[in-house]
C-alpha cells in the first residue's frame, strides 16, 4: 500500500495538556515533547514550515516597527476622532477591510493597538504562510511544490468542522500523498477557558478521535495512513496580571515623542527616542518582580536578535503565568497565554505520529526536514519520486 502522509497542526496543543487526557490518540503511539520558540505563531509558524529561527526567516511577532511607510500610513489622522469612534468595532471592520485591501493576505489583527500610532508599525506577514512562496525564504510548501507532491492544505480561513470532513474526503478519494490541517480553535478556547475548560477537553478528545476516521479513510482508498499530529507550542494558565503601562505612563516621557512602545500580552518593546527615556523606563521595569529585560545574548540564544531592531531595541518579557494589562491586545484579562520562556514545561508543543520519531526530532524546527525525511521515505515506497530540484 503507497503511504499518504496525514500532518495536523494544533495551535496551542501542549504536550503537558494532551497528556493529562487519558488515553489520548490511541492512532498515534509515538509522542513526545517538542520545544517551542520565544514568541508567538506569527514566529513559530514559519519557524515550523521552515526549519529556520525567526532571525533567519524574518518573522517573530505580528507587529514590527514600519520602515519607511507600512500598511498603517496614514492612520495617524484617526487620534483626532473622538474616543467613542476612535474605539468602535466598527471603525475597527472598516480599518480591517483597508489594511487588506493595501496587500495584507496573512493573518493579522488590529486588537487595541492605539489607531493614532499605527503608522509607526508595520504587519510583517503578506502572504499566505501556508501557500508555496508564501514565506521569505524555502518552507516545506515549496518543497512539495517542487517535487510535484499532489497534495492539499486547510488552513484557518477553512472552519475547522469543514476541513476536517474535507480531509477525510480526499483520505477516501485517494489522490493525494500529503493532507495538512492546521487549526486555531483549540487556542482560542484555552486563551478563553484556560487549560481545565470543557471546551478545551472537547477540542482535545475531537482531535484524538479524528485520526481513528483518518486512518480508516485512507485504509478505504487502499493507503498506508502515516499520521503526524504536531503543535507549535503550549499555554500557560495565567495567574496574575501586571500593568506594565501604569508603570511607564508615571515617568515624565511620552510615548512616541521621547519612546515608541509596543505592548503585547506577554511582551513591552521598547525604541528608543530619548537616552533619558531608555535609562527611566528600564528602571522603572528593573523593579518589577513579575518580569526581566531581555539581554542581546537571551535574544540570539532564541534565534529572535535583529540587527535592525524591527521588532524593538529593548524587550521585556513577563514571567509565565503573568499577563500583561492592559496591552495593545486588549483590556480584558484572558484564562491563559502563551510568549513566554520556551523553558516553561507548559510552553512545549506535542509531536506525535504512527511512525518512529528520531531521537533528534526535539525542536520546533526540526519538524520541517523530519518530515521531509518521511515523504523521501513515503515516496521512495510507493512510485519514484518526481523532478526533486535541491
Ligand atoms: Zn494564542
Amino acid at each position: 500500500m503507497k503511504p499518504v502522509m496525514v500532518v495536523v497542526l494544533v495551535d496551542a496543543l501542549g504536550w503537558t495538556l494532551a497528556g493529562r487526557e487519558p488515553g489520548f490518540a490511541p492512532a498515534l503511539p509515538e509522542r513526545r515533547a517538542l520545544a517551542t520558540v520565544l514568541g508567538f505563531s506569527t514566529g513559530a509558524l514559519p519557524t515550523a514550515f521552515t526549519g529556520r529561527t525567526s532571525s533567519e526567516h524574518g518573522r517573530w511577532l505580528m507587529y514590527a516597527r514600519a520602515r519607511g511607510h507600512g500598511v498603517f500610513r496614514g492612520f495617524g489622522a484617526l487620534r483626532l476622532l473622538p474616543r467613542r469612534v476612535r474605539e468602535s468595532a466598527r471603525l475597527t471592520r472598516l480599518l480591517d477591510r483597508l489594511v487588506a485591501g493595501r496587500g495584507v493576505h496573512g493573518y493579522f489583527n488590529l486588537y487595541e493597538v492605539p489607531r493614532g500610532e499605527l503608522p509607526a508599525f508595520d504587519l510583517p506577514e503578506r502572504d499566505d504562510i501556508f501557500k508555496p512562496g508564501g514565506l521569505p525564504c524555502d518552507s516545506i510548501w515549496d518543497a512539495l511544490e517542487r517535487r510535484g507532491v499532489p497534495w492539499r492544505g486547510w488552513n484557518w480561513r477553512t472552519p475547522e468542522a469543514e476541513a476536517r470532513a474535507q480531509a477525510l474526503a480526499e483520505l477516501s478519494g485517494g489522490r493525494l500523498d500529503f493532507l495538512f490541517l492546521y487549526s486555531a480553535v483549540l487556542d482560542a478556547r484555552l486563551h478563553h477557558e484556560g487549560s481545565h475548560g470543557a471546551g478545551v477537553r472537547a477540542s482535545v478528545s475531537e482531535w484524538s478521535a479524528w485520526f481513528d476516521a483518518a486512518a480508516a479513510a485512507a485504509a478505504r482508498a487502499g493507503r498506508e495512513p502515516w499520521l503526524y499530529l504536531c503543535s507549535d507550542h503550549g499555554m500557560v494558565d495565567v495567574r496574575v496580571t501586571v500593568d506594565v503601562m501604569a508603570r511607564i505612563d508615571a515617568l515624565p516621557f511620552r510615548r512616541g515623542r521621547d519612546y515608541l512602545a509596543f505592548y503585547d500580552s506577554t511582551m513591552a518593546r521598547f525604541w528608543w527616542r530619548d537616552p533619558a527615556a531608555r535609562e527611566a523606563i528600564r528602571n522603572a521595569l528593573a523593579a518589577e518582580p513579575r518580569g526581566r529585560w531581555l539581554s542581546r545574548e537571551d535574544l540570539e540564544r532564541e534565534g529572535a536578535a535583529f540587527a535592525d531592531a524591527r521588532f524593538g531595541d529593548d524587550v521585556f518579557l513577563l514571567e509565565p503565568g503573568a499577563l500583561l494589562l492592559p496591552s495593545f491586545m486588549g483590556h480584558a484579562p484572558v484564562a491563559a497565554m502563551h510568549g513566554y520562556d520556551p523553558s516553561h514545561p507548559d510552553m512545549a508543543g506535542i509531536l506525535a505520529a504512527n511512525r518512529p520519531l528520531p531521537a533528534g526530532v526535539t525542536h520546533l524546527a526540526h519538524l520541517r526536514p523530519f518530515l521531509e525525511r518521511e515523504l523521501d521515505a513515503a515516496l521512495g515506497a510507493g512510485t519514484r519520486r518526481v523532478g526533486a530540484a535541491s
